[in-house]
Protein backbone atom coordinates (compact mmCIF):
# COMPACT_ATOMS: atom_id res chain seq x y z
CA UNK A 1 0.00 0.00 0.00
CA UNK A 2 1.38 3.63 -0.24
CA UNK A 3 1.47 4.10 3.39
CA UNK A 4 4.41 2.49 4.79
CA UNK A 5 6.33 -0.46 4.02
CA UNK A 6 9.04 -1.64 6.40
CA UNK A 7 6.92 -1.90 9.70
CA UNK A 8 7.67 -5.28 10.60
CA UNK A 9 3.89 -6.73 11.23
CA UNK A 10 3.64 -9.83 12.45
CA UNK A 11 1.78 -11.42 9.19
CA UNK A 12 -1.27 -13.53 9.17
CA UNK A 13 -0.47 -17.20 9.97
CA UNK A 14 -0.69 -19.45 6.75
CA UNK A 15 -3.52 -21.66 8.12
CA UNK A 16 -5.45 -18.94 7.69
CA UNK A 17 -5.70 -18.63 4.04
CA UNK A 18 -9.82 -17.20 3.13
CA UNK A 19 -10.48 -18.02 -0.01
CA UNK A 20 -11.86 -14.22 -0.66
CA UNK A 21 -14.63 -14.36 -2.89
CA UNK A 22 -16.54 -16.95 -0.71
CA UNK A 23 -15.67 -14.74 2.99
CA UNK A 24 -17.12 -11.82 1.05
CA UNK A 25 -20.24 -13.94 0.39
CA UNK A 26 -21.06 -15.37 3.38
CA UNK A 27 -24.08 -14.11 4.90
CA UNK A 28 -23.72 -12.08 7.77
CA UNK A 29 -24.57 -14.48 10.15
CA UNK A 30 -21.33 -16.32 8.97
CA UNK A 31 -19.17 -13.43 9.67
CA UNK A 32 -18.18 -11.44 12.65
CA UNK A 33 -18.49 -7.71 12.36
CA UNK A 34 -14.26 -7.50 12.22
CA UNK A 35 -14.30 -9.80 9.40
CA UNK A 36 -12.61 -13.09 11.35
CA UNK A 37 -14.68 -16.02 10.12
CA UNK A 38 -16.14 -18.25 12.75
CA UNK A 39 -15.04 -21.37 13.61
CA UNK A 40 -11.73 -20.63 12.54
CA UNK A 41 -8.92 -18.93 14.21
CA UNK A 42 -9.68 -15.40 16.00
CA UNK A 43 -6.87 -13.53 13.22
CA UNK A 44 -8.63 -11.19 11.84
CA UNK A 45 -7.84 -10.66 7.74
CA UNK A 46 -8.09 -7.65 6.68
CA UNK A 47 -10.68 -7.66 3.75
CA UNK A 48 -12.32 -4.97 2.04
CA UNK A 49 -14.56 -2.80 4.13
CA UNK A 50 -17.95 -4.19 2.96
CA UNK A 51 -18.47 -5.99 5.92
CA UNK A 52 -18.95 -2.49 7.78
CA UNK A 53 -22.52 -0.92 7.03
CA UNK A 54 -22.67 2.47 5.78
CA UNK A 55 -23.60 5.59 8.47
CA UNK A 56 -27.43 7.13 7.25
CA UNK A 57 -26.69 9.72 5.34
CA UNK A 58 -28.35 12.83 7.14
CA UNK A 59 -31.57 14.31 5.65
CA UNK A 60 -30.18 17.13 4.49
CA UNK A 61 -32.38 20.99 4.62
CA UNK A 62 -34.10 22.01 1.67
CA UNK A 63 -33.02 25.48 1.06
CA UNK A 64 -30.01 25.17 3.90
CA UNK A 65 -28.22 28.14 3.46
CA UNK A 66 -24.88 27.27 0.93
CA UNK A 67 -23.11 30.76 1.45
CA UNK A 68 -21.65 29.56 4.61
CA UNK A 69 -19.18 27.44 4.56
CA UNK A 70 -19.55 24.02 7.26
CA UNK A 71 -17.86 24.18 10.38
CA UNK A 72 -17.94 20.77 12.56
CA UNK A 73 -19.26 20.40 15.80
CA UNK A 74 -15.69 21.39 17.14
CA UNK A 75 -15.95 24.29 14.73
CA UNK A 76 -13.20 22.82 12.23
CA UNK A 77 -13.64 23.85 8.59
CA UNK A 78 -13.25 21.28 5.64
CA UNK A 79 -10.42 21.83 3.25
CA UNK A 80 -8.39 18.82 2.66
CA UNK A 81 -9.79 15.70 0.91
CA UNK A 82 -8.38 12.58 0.31
CA UNK A 83 -9.58 10.46 -2.58
CA UNK A 84 -8.77 6.82 -3.00
CA UNK A 85 -8.45 5.75 -6.38
CA UNK A 86 -8.50 2.02 -5.88
CA UNK A 87 -8.01 -1.04 -3.63
CA UNK A 88 -5.73 -2.60 -5.39
CA UNK A 89 -1.76 -2.35 -4.89
CA UNK A 90 1.35 -3.69 -6.87
CA UNK A 91 3.19 -4.48 -3.43
CA UNK A 92 2.38 -7.42 -0.32
CA UNK A 93 3.49 -5.75 2.49
CA UNK A 94 2.68 -8.42 5.06
CA UNK A 95 0.81 -6.17 7.73
CA UNK A 96 -1.22 -4.69 5.42
CA UNK A 97 -1.88 -6.92 1.86
CA UNK A 98 -0.67 -10.18 2.96
CA UNK A 99 0.27 -12.68 -0.17
CA UNK A 100 -1.17 -15.55 1.45
CA UNK A 101 -4.74 -13.68 1.07
CA UNK A 102 -4.74 -11.03 -1.40
CA UNK A 103 -3.43 -13.71 -3.81
CA UNK A 104 -4.14 -13.86 -7.83
CA UNK A 105 -7.81 -15.39 -6.75
CA UNK A 106 -8.68 -12.21 -4.28
CA UNK A 107 -11.73 -10.43 -5.21
CA UNK A 108 -11.45 -7.04 -5.50
CA UNK A 109 -14.21 -4.55 -6.06
CA UNK A 110 -15.83 -5.09 -8.90
CA UNK A 111 -15.11 -1.95 -11.80
CA UNK A 112 -18.84 -1.09 -11.44
CA UNK A 113 -18.40 -0.28 -7.56
CA UNK A 114 -15.49 1.98 -8.24
CA UNK A 115 -16.14 5.66 -8.59
CA UNK A 116 -15.93 6.82 -12.19
CA UNK A 117 -13.51 9.43 -13.05
CA UNK A 118 -16.29 11.16 -13.81
CA UNK A 119 -18.30 10.98 -10.53
CA UNK A 120 -15.25 11.46 -8.49
CA UNK A 121 -14.50 15.08 -10.51
CA UNK A 122 -17.97 15.79 -9.81
CA UNK A 123 -17.91 15.43 -6.30
CA UNK A 124 -14.66 16.96 -5.96
CA UNK A 125 -16.34 19.44 -7.41
CA UNK A 126 -18.72 19.55 -4.85
CA UNK A 127 -16.63 19.45 -2.33
CA UNK A 128 -14.28 22.75 -3.66
CA UNK A 129 -17.92 24.31 -3.47
CA UNK A 130 -17.88 23.41 0.05
CA UNK A 131 -14.29 24.60 0.94
CA UNK A 132 -12.08 21.86 0.46
CA UNK A 133 -8.66 23.19 -1.28
CA UNK A 134 -6.35 20.27 -1.57
CA UNK A 135 -6.91 17.01 -2.49
CA UNK A 136 -5.01 14.00 -2.38
CA UNK A 137 -4.96 10.79 -4.36
CA UNK A 138 -4.30 7.62 -2.45
CA UNK A 139 -5.38 3.94 -2.47
CA UNK A 140 -3.88 1.25 -2.98
CA UNK A 141 -1.34 2.36 -4.84
CA UNK A 142 -2.95 5.35 -7.06
CA UNK A 143 -0.86 4.66 -9.93
CA UNK A 144 -2.35 1.41 -10.68
CA UNK A 145 -5.25 3.10 -11.45
CA UNK A 146 -5.91 2.83 -15.02
CA UNK A 147 -5.55 6.43 -16.82
CA UNK A 148 -5.35 7.90 -13.76
CA UNK A 149 -3.63 10.93 -15.77
CA UNK A 150 -7.40 11.70 -17.17
CA UNK A 151 -8.78 11.71 -13.74
CA UNK A 152 -6.09 14.03 -12.98
CA UNK A 153 -6.65 16.78 -15.94
CA UNK A 154 -10.16 16.55 -14.98
CA UNK A 155 -9.56 17.80 -11.26
CA UNK A 156 -6.57 19.84 -12.57
CA UNK A 157 -9.44 21.94 -14.22
CA UNK A 158 -11.42 23.13 -11.28
CA UNK A 159 -11.24 26.19 -9.50
CA UNK A 160 -12.59 27.30 -6.29
CA UNK A 161 -15.32 29.78 -6.35
CA UNK A 162 -13.07 32.74 -6.72
CA UNK A 163 -10.95 31.41 -9.33
CA UNK A 164 -8.04 29.62 -8.02
CA UNK A 165 -6.31 26.11 -8.84
CA UNK A 166 -6.53 23.35 -6.28
CA UNK A 167 -3.38 22.20 -4.24
CA UNK A 168 -3.80 19.04 -5.82
CA UNK A 169 -1.04 15.91 -5.07
CA UNK A 170 -0.69 12.13 -4.47
CA UNK A 171 1.05 9.81 -2.16
CA UNK A 172 2.63 6.83 -4.13
CA UNK A 173 4.24 3.81 -2.71
CA UNK A 174 6.83 4.76 -5.87
CA UNK A 175 7.05 1.98 -7.62
CA UNK A 176 6.02 3.24 -11.02
CA UNK A 177 7.02 7.10 -10.65
CA UNK A 178 9.92 6.46 -12.72
CA UNK A 179 7.28 5.69 -15.47
CA UNK A 180 5.20 7.54 -15.11
CA UNK A 181 6.65 11.55 -13.60
CA UNK A 182 6.06 13.22 -16.13
CA UNK A 183 2.80 12.11 -17.80
CA UNK A 184 1.57 12.86 -14.32
CA UNK A 185 2.85 16.45 -13.94
CA UNK A 186 1.86 16.82 -17.99
CA UNK A 187 -1.59 16.25 -17.03
CA UNK A 188 -1.56 18.96 -14.05
CA UNK A 189 -0.59 16.73 -10.71
CA UNK A 190 1.85 19.54 -8.61
CA UNK A 191 3.49 17.52 -6.31
CA UNK A 192 3.99 14.06 -4.95
CA UNK A 193 4.66 12.18 -2.02
CA UNK A 194 6.59 9.18 -1.71
CA UNK A 195 5.97 6.30 1.26
CA UNK A 196 9.43 5.04 1.78
CA UNK A 197 10.41 3.67 5.82
CA UNK A 198 13.99 2.70 5.03
CA UNK A 199 17.21 2.65 2.90
CA UNK A 200 18.26 -1.31 2.99
CA UNK A 201 17.41 -2.67 -0.06
CA UNK A 202 17.44 -6.46 1.39
CA UNK A 203 14.73 -5.27 3.92
CA UNK A 204 12.73 -3.45 1.76
CA UNK A 205 12.53 -6.44 -0.82
CA UNK A 206 11.42 -8.41 1.95
CA UNK A 207 8.85 -6.14 3.61
CA UNK A 208 7.15 -5.53 0.09
CA UNK A 209 7.39 -9.54 -0.70
CA UNK A 210 7.48 -8.74 -4.38
CA UNK A 211 11.14 -8.02 -4.05
CA UNK A 212 10.97 -4.75 -5.26
CA UNK A 213 14.10 -2.94 -5.45
CA UNK A 214 14.61 0.50 -3.29
CA UNK A 215 16.58 1.66 -6.17
CA UNK A 216 13.85 1.77 -8.21
CA UNK A 217 11.59 3.63 -5.88
CA UNK A 218 14.64 6.23 -5.54
CA UNK A 219 14.83 6.50 -9.02
CA UNK A 220 11.19 7.53 -9.36
CA UNK A 221 11.58 9.98 -6.87
CA UNK A 222 14.59 11.22 -9.06
CA UNK A 223 12.16 11.29 -12.04
CA UNK A 224 9.36 12.97 -9.99
CA UNK A 225 12.06 15.77 -9.28
CA UNK A 226 13.12 16.42 -12.71
CA UNK A 227 9.39 16.01 -14.19
CA UNK A 228 9.16 19.04 -11.52
CA UNK A 229 6.19 17.32 -9.26
CA UNK A 230 7.64 19.26 -6.32
CA UNK A 231 8.15 20.16 -3.28
CA UNK A 232 8.30 16.12 -2.72
CA UNK A 233 7.91 15.11 0.44
CA UNK A 234 8.99 11.27 1.39
CA UNK A 235 6.83 9.72 4.29
CA UNK A 236 8.85 7.49 7.00
CA UNK A 237 6.70 5.68 9.04
CA UNK A 238 8.97 4.78 12.33
CA UNK A 239 8.61 1.64 14.29
CA UNK A 240 10.92 1.36 17.33
CA UNK A 241 12.73 -1.72 16.91
CA UNK A 242 12.44 -2.02 13.57
CA UNK A 243 13.52 0.80 11.17
CA UNK A 244 14.46 3.30 13.75
CA UNK A 245 17.96 2.43 12.43
CA UNK A 246 17.51 3.70 8.98
CA UNK A 247 16.50 7.51 10.32
CA UNK A 248 19.80 8.92 10.29
CA UNK A 249 20.84 7.16 6.59
CA UNK A 250 17.71 8.37 5.24
CA UNK A 251 17.91 12.00 6.96
CA UNK A 252 21.60 12.16 5.62
CA UNK A 253 20.50 10.84 2.29
CA UNK A 254 17.93 13.78 1.27
CA UNK A 255 19.38 16.85 3.24
CA UNK A 256 20.31 19.19 1.25
CA UNK A 257 18.03 17.58 -2.18
CA UNK A 258 15.10 19.76 -1.58
CA UNK A 259 13.00 16.65 -0.74
CA UNK A 260 11.52 17.27 2.33
CA UNK A 261 12.03 13.97 4.30
CA UNK A 262 9.15 13.05 7.60
CA UNK A 263 8.93 10.93 10.56
CA UNK A 264 5.58 9.25 11.15
CA UNK A 265 4.69 7.71 14.35
CA UNK A 266 3.36 4.46 14.09
CA UNK A 267 0.33 4.72 14.74
CA UNK A 268 -3.17 2.29 15.57
CA UNK A 269 -4.76 2.89 12.23
CA UNK A 270 -7.04 -0.14 11.45
CA UNK A 271 -6.91 -3.47 13.85
CA UNK A 272 -4.70 -5.72 11.96
CA UNK A 273 -1.37 -4.54 12.47
CA UNK A 274 -1.24 -5.09 16.44
CA UNK A 275 -0.43 -1.99 17.17
CA UNK A 276 1.16 -1.57 20.70
CA UNK A 277 2.70 1.74 22.45
CA UNK A 278 5.60 0.20 23.07
CA UNK A 279 6.34 0.04 18.98
CA UNK A 280 6.07 4.24 18.78
CA UNK A 281 9.21 6.15 18.49
CA UNK A 282 8.04 9.38 19.78
CA UNK A 283 8.84 12.52 17.33
CA UNK A 284 10.82 13.95 20.21
CA UNK A 285 13.40 10.97 20.29
CA UNK A 286 13.43 11.69 16.57
CA UNK A 287 14.58 14.54 16.55
CA UNK A 288 17.08 13.59 19.35
CA UNK A 289 18.60 11.53 17.54
CA UNK A 290 18.82 13.48 14.20
CA UNK A 291 20.56 16.39 16.62
CA UNK A 292 23.32 14.09 17.85
CA UNK A 293 24.93 14.23 14.28
CA UNK A 294 22.84 16.67 11.92
CA UNK A 295 21.47 20.20 14.27
CA UNK A 296 18.16 21.55 13.68
CA UNK A 297 15.89 24.05 14.15
CA UNK A 298 12.70 24.48 15.01
CA UNK A 299 10.23 26.06 11.86
CA UNK A 300 7.07 27.75 12.26
CA UNK A 301 4.40 26.08 10.68
CA UNK A 302 3.76 26.98 6.79
CA UNK A 303 -0.13 26.47 6.80
CA UNK A 304 -3.16 25.70 9.52
CA UNK A 305 -4.10 21.96 9.97
CA UNK A 306 -0.40 20.93 8.45
CA UNK A 307 0.29 17.67 10.30
CA UNK A 308 4.19 17.67 10.20
CA UNK A 309 5.74 19.76 12.44
CA UNK A 310 8.58 21.25 10.72
CA UNK A 311 12.59 21.80 11.56
CA UNK A 312 15.02 22.69 9.27
CA UNK A 313 19.01 21.75 8.69
CA UNK A 314 21.05 24.15 10.79
CA UNK A 315 24.27 26.31 9.27
CA UNK A 316 27.41 26.65 11.89
CA UNK A 317 25.29 29.70 13.84
CA UNK A 318 22.60 27.75 14.42
CA UNK A 319 20.33 29.46 11.91
CA UNK A 320 18.31 27.67 8.55
CA UNK A 321 20.35 26.86 6.03
CA UNK A 322 17.36 26.65 3.62
CA UNK A 323 19.97 25.04 1.15
CA UNK A 324 20.06 21.95 3.34
CA UNK A 325 16.04 21.80 3.56
CA UNK A 326 13.84 20.72 6.16
CA UNK A 327 12.27 17.82 7.80
CA UNK A 328 8.72 16.91 9.28
CA UNK A 329 7.83 14.85 12.03
CA UNK A 330 3.98 13.78 12.37
CA UNK A 331 3.62 13.09 16.05
CA UNK A 332 -0.02 11.68 15.86
CA UNK A 333 0.36 9.55 19.16
CA UNK A 334 2.02 11.87 21.61
CA UNK A 335 1.09 15.22 20.21
CA UNK A 336 -2.43 14.95 18.26
CA UNK A 337 -3.73 17.59 16.27
CA UNK A 338 -7.16 16.80 16.47
CA UNK A 339 -7.54 20.10 17.12
CA UNK A 340 -7.70 21.36 13.69
CA UNK A 341 -8.20 18.47 11.83
CA UNK A 342 -10.02 19.53 8.57
CA UNK A 343 -9.19 16.42 6.34
CA UNK A 344 -12.32 14.11 4.96
CA UNK A 345 -11.50 10.60 3.14
CA UNK A 346 -13.66 9.50 0.09
CA UNK A 347 -13.06 5.36 -0.26
CA UNK A 348 -12.66 3.63 -3.29
CA UNK A 349 -16.44 2.90 -3.86
CA UNK A 350 -17.83 6.49 -2.58
CA UNK A 351 -17.80 6.40 1.28
CA UNK A 352 -16.97 9.26 2.92
CA UNK A 353 -14.49 8.83 6.11
CA UNK A 354 -14.33 11.90 8.73
CA UNK A 355 -11.51 10.28 10.52
CA UNK A 356 -8.48 8.11 10.06
CA UNK A 357 -9.72 5.65 13.09
CA UNK A 358 -13.23 5.64 11.77
CA UNK A 359 -15.28 2.38 11.68
CA UNK A 360 -18.32 3.44 9.23
CA UNK A 361 -18.48 5.64 6.56
CA UNK A 362 -21.52 7.71 4.07
CA UNK A 363 -22.28 6.25 1.23
CA UNK A 364 -22.23 9.12 -1.16
CA UNK A 365 -22.36 6.84 -4.22
CA UNK A 366 -25.79 6.41 -3.87
CA UNK A 367 -26.24 9.83 -4.19
CA UNK A 368 -24.50 10.35 -7.12
CA UNK A 369 -26.03 7.73 -8.83
CA UNK A 370 -29.42 9.06 -8.06
CA UNK A 371 -30.91 11.36 -10.86
CA UNK A 372 -32.67 12.85 -8.47
CA UNK A 373 -29.87 14.58 -6.50
CA UNK A 374 -28.95 17.43 -7.65
CA UNK A 375 -25.05 18.89 -6.99
CA UNK A 376 -26.61 21.67 -4.63
CA UNK A 377 -28.91 18.54 -2.89
CA UNK A 378 -25.54 16.86 -2.30
CA UNK A 379 -23.56 19.94 -1.42
CA UNK A 380 -26.16 20.45 1.61
CA UNK A 381 -25.73 16.56 2.48
CA UNK A 382 -22.26 17.15 2.82
CA UNK A 383 -22.83 19.71 4.96
CA UNK A 384 -25.32 18.26 7.30
CA UNK A 385 -22.46 15.66 7.36
CA UNK A 386 -19.66 17.55 8.03
CA UNK A 387 -21.52 19.57 10.51
CA UNK A 388 -22.55 16.22 12.88
CA UNK A 389 -18.50 15.58 12.77
CA UNK A 390 -16.78 15.39 16.14
CA UNK A 391 -14.08 13.41 16.12
CA UNK A 392 -10.93 13.49 17.50
CA UNK A 393 -9.37 9.83 17.88
CA UNK A 394 -5.80 10.77 18.60
CA UNK A 395 -6.80 13.17 20.97
CA UNK A 396 -8.93 10.74 23.12
CA UNK A 397 -7.06 7.63 22.27
CA UNK A 398 -5.32 7.42 25.76
CA UNK A 399 -9.05 7.66 27.18
CA UNK A 400 -10.06 4.90 25.15
CA UNK A 401 -9.60 0.69 26.08
CA UNK A 402 -7.59 -0.84 23.17
CA UNK A 403 -9.19 -1.91 20.15
CA UNK A 404 -10.05 -5.06 20.21
CA UNK A 405 -10.61 -7.03 16.60
CA UNK A 406 -13.81 -7.87 17.52
CA UNK A 407 -15.59 -4.93 18.76
CA UNK A 408 -18.54 -3.09 16.76
CA UNK A 409 -16.10 0.27 16.59
CA UNK A 410 -13.23 -1.77 15.07
CA UNK A 411 -11.87 0.78 13.05
CA UNK A 412 -11.52 0.63 8.79
CA UNK A 413 -8.49 -0.44 7.38
CA UNK A 414 -6.09 2.20 6.01
CA UNK A 415 -5.42 -0.05 3.07
CA UNK A 416 -8.83 0.88 2.58
CA UNK A 417 -8.83 4.43 2.77
CA UNK A 418 -5.39 5.64 2.06
CA UNK A 419 -3.53 7.30 4.61
S1 LIG B 1 -7.42 11.25 14.64
FE1 LIG B 1 -9.05 11.77 13.18
S2 LIG B 1 -9.70 13.82 13.83
FE2 LIG B 1 -7.69 13.45 14.80
S3 LIG B 1 -6.21 14.32 13.34
FE3 LIG B 1 -6.42 12.14 12.81
S4 LIG B 1 -8.01 12.11 11.20
FE4 LIG B 1 -8.15 14.10 12.22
Amino acid sequence: MNHSCMLGCKPPTPDLKVPTNEALTLPPQERSRSGTIRGMSERVIPLVDQRHPSLPLPAHVVGQNLNALPRDGLRRPLTDLRISVTDRCNFRCNYCMPKEIFDKDYAYLPHSHLLSFEEITRLASVFVGRGVRKIRLTGGEPLLRKNIEILIAQLAALRSPDGQPLDLTLTTNGSLLARKAQSLKDAGLQRVTVSLDGLDDTVFRKMNDVDFPVADVLAGIEAARAAGLGPIKVNMVVKRGTNEHEILPMARHFRGTGIVLRFIEYMDVGATNGWCMDEVLPSADVIRLLQTELPLVALSPSASGETAERWGYANDQGQHDRALGEIGVISSVTHAFCGDCNRARLSTEGRLYLCLFASQGYDLRQLLRDPAQSDAAIAATLDAIWQGRTDQYSLLRSLRAPDTASGPGRRVEMSYIGG
